[in-house]
């Protein structure tokens, strides 16, 4: 499907020195470009309507909005990066696309065809490519969709609004990539065999935060969720896949099925592969994890995502004890790797699996 995108530059856009200062230390998250897109969805009109790229502004929502109480939404989340010549790389823009896509199949929403999704992000990053932060930063994109339909009834929404919005970021973990502490959570799990966890959907995240919350009142950054059968299987964290690096190099990750199919995930296993590590998709238990960290068996465990690409895992804390992993430090593997995965995102080396998308 084209679509055509009606551009209409905002009338009062941040001045480059307000800019300039947000964009001194962006934080994540918190800072916003001027625009964004918009593509609405209406069943009775036909499919997507009205796309548009404007000024960043307010949803006009009628309290019965469909989203505001059965939370159907989903959304995704990839960067734009600053080549050192200039230009602006995406990396797998096409992957997003296909996730949201099925994160919208799996909440019973209307499908937005991949193309339109990646000419919205690309539409944005072009109108407000002055607010990609240079060095280490990258402009965060949110692709997102709602249910709008005005309807108090439990049924899939007629109505939808896609929309872009872009927020330049810093670092994820302040002081970089820094080892983390994860919280086992023994109390909750995140997703179970038939659920959502696989999709991108907001209830995800909202379901995450009492886990959250007890991964920091025990002094972790970040919590780490086991299978919701026995209660035995490393999942994945909050917002992040896990890997695993053994003594005799080889590398093992959880499998997809009630996990979110991650980008970073699916882009280290090829990375890994080229190198000719073996990289096993399978089961691995915390007693298995904690039992290997004693033994030296496992050498490294690391975090991954698009937020933080790849961050160490120093120390894991549960009820049923804590344990350290690679005696606290980085390791060369994980950081290998994410420099690896870097260097494609900016452009600093090539690009062997056609992963950038030059805007
Ligand atoms: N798991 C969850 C629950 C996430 O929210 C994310 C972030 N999208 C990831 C894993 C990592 O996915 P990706 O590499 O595509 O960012």
């Amino acid at each position: 499907m084209s679509i055509k995108f009606d551009i209409q530059p905002a009338a009062n856009p941040t001045s480059e020195k307000d800019r300039v200062a947000k964009l001194a230390d962006p934080g994540f998250g918190r800072v916003f470009t001027d625009h964004m897109a918009i593509v609405r969805y209406n069943q009775a009109k036909g499919g997507w309507y009205d796309a548009r790229i404007e000024a960043r502004a307010n949803f006009q929502l009628d309290p019965a909005g469909a989203v505001l109480h059965y939370a159907q939404e989903i959304f995704e989340g990839l960067k734009a990066y600053k080549r050192d010549d200039g230009g602006v790389n995406l990396f797998r823009p096409d992957a997003n696309a296909r996730r949201f896509k099925d994160s919208a199949d799996r909440m019973a929403m209307a499908q937005l065809p991949e193309d339109v999704f990646i000419e919205a992000v690309e539409q944005v990053v072009r109108i407000d490519r002055d607010w990609i932060p240079g060095g280490e930063g990258s402009l965060y994109l949110r692709p997102f969709m709602i249910a709008s339909e005005i309807f108090l009834g439990v049924k899939p929404s007629s109505e939808y609004i896609f929309a872009v919005i872009a927020s330049p970021v810093g670092s994820y973990f302040k002081g970089g990539p820094a080892p983390v502490s994860i919280w086992a959570s023994e109390n909750y799990t995140r997703a179970a065999v038939g659920g959502t966890g696989a999709v991108k959907c907001g209830g995800n995240y909202a379901a995450s935060l009492r886990a959250q919350a007890e991964a920091i009142q025990h002094g972790c950054d970040q919590v780490v969720f086991l299978d919701a059968v026995e209660r035995r299987y490393i999942e994945e964290l909050g917002g992040m896949n896990v890997f695993f690096v053994f003594e005799d190099g080889s590398l093992s990750t959880p499998p997809l099925g009630t996990i979110l199919p991650g980008i970073t995930r699916d882009s280290i296993i090829a990375l890994a592969n080229d190198a000719g590590k073996t990289v096993r998709e399978e089961l691995y238990s915390l007693d298995q994890w904690r039992k290997d960290a004693a033994s030296g068996k496992l050498k490294e465990a690391f975090a991954c995502g698009t937020a933080a690409v790849i961050s160490p895992i120093g120390k894991v804390r549960s009820v049923s004890g804590d344990f350290d992993i690679c005696g606290g430090a980085a390791g060369p593997v994980a950081m290998g790797l994410r420099k690896q995965l870097i260097d494609i995102q900016y452009g600093r080396t090539n690009d062997p699996h056609n992963w950038i998308k030059k805007v």
